[in-house]
């Protein structure tokens, strides 16, 4: 490990220590005690260094210093390989082709590299971001590996939050809480990109204080695309949608499946947007947000998007408007 990765490593830490306390101490106690469990689910919003804390705890599971020293030491051969080297941990990453992640990918990527010898001897680590996206059959196929772990073996699952995952692979695995950041928090990992305090806030506000939403907000797609969410809440909050014009938008959400998740979270923000402008009453944007979420969920299932997507939009314009 150079100097500067080196002190990227120390960064992280940092970074989690202030951001996220709670996740922070659970974390360092494991690796002061060394007392691991097979399995840990970080759990929070998308943005909140859920992936940077689970690669600096698998270096510091690796880390080749006692317990209860400063691990990851940074300076050891395990340290020194870095985590995007050390062959005992494992990344799972999504095929971008598809938007779920399956039983084979469980098999292939998860049982097959925890099967086999570690390199350093030790623990085998594998990593799981996005394990919302797992199917059912691969979270049963998950738990399996859980029941009967290979060997010292630790994963590490990622996802928004603990309900995305089934009470019984839930039930295995250590729970490390990721907060959301308050508006100091959120104004100062947007420092960079939003120097100015109050379009700061008025992002936090249209976010929903969600750093990889913001960031994505602030990209020229997605200022695009959110302007044309605005205009479509607008648009049913009105009751102005014409059915050929919900069967036009219904083909434009229903396009790409990979954008589901974020389309629903985009109409989801802006009518709390619209909310908090007292545009729309809140017993009517919890209703949305229930037919929002029925709609993710039948969308999960592969149901026929174009008609998911007209359902929901018909739904929510009588619920809105
Ligand atoms: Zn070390």
């Amino acid at each position: 490990m150079d100097a500067i990765q080196r002190a990227s490593a120390y960064r992280d830490s940092d970074h989690l220590r202030i951001e996220q306390p709670i996740a922070f101490r659970m974390l360092r106690r494991i690796l002061d005690r060394d007392q691991v469990s097979p399995a840990y689910l970080l759990a929070g919003a998308p943005g909140l260094g859920r992936r940077e804390a689970a690669l600096w705890f698998a270096m510091g599971l690796l880390c080749s210093r006692e317990p209860n020293s400063e691990r990851p030491c940074g300076e050891c051969p395990n340290c020194t390989l870095g985590s995007s080297n050390h062959p005992d941990i494992h990344i799972l990453q999504r095929n971008t082709n598809r938007a779920t992640i399956g039983i084979e990918d469980v098999r292939n990527r998860i049982r097959e590299p925890l099967s086999r010898r570690a390199f350093a001897g030790g623990r085998k680590i594998v990593v799981l971001p996005e394990a919302e996206r797992m199917t059912p059959q691969a979270q049963n196929a998950l738990l399996k590996i859980l029941e009967d772990p290979v060997g010292q073996s630790t994963l590490l699952l990622i996802a928004p939050g603990m309900g995305y995952m089934l009470p019984t692979v839930r039930s295995r695995c250590v729970t490390v809480p990721f907060r959301s950041l308050g508006i100091e928090g959120f104004r100062r990992r947007m420092e960079d990109s939003i120097p100015d305090a109050e379009d700061a806030a008025d992002l936090f506000t249209r976010s929903g204080g969600d750093i990889a939403t913001a960031r994505e907000m602030l990209s020229e797609d997605g200022a695009r695309e959110w302007q044309s969410m605005a205009q479509l809440v607008d648009s049913l909050l009105e009751g102005g949608l014409s059915p050929a014009q919900i069967s036009n938008w219904s083909d434009k959400l229903g396009g790409d499946p990979e954008r589901t998740e974020i389309l629903l979270d985009g109409i989801s923000l802006t009518i709390r947007h619209a909310m908090n402008g007292d545009r729309v009453l809140p017993a009517h944007y919890a209703r949305a947000v229930g037919i929002l979420t029925r709609t993710g969920e039948i969308l999960r299932a592969n149901g026929n998007r174009r008609l998911v997507w007209e359902v929901c939009l018909i739904k929510l314009q009588a619920t809105l408007h």
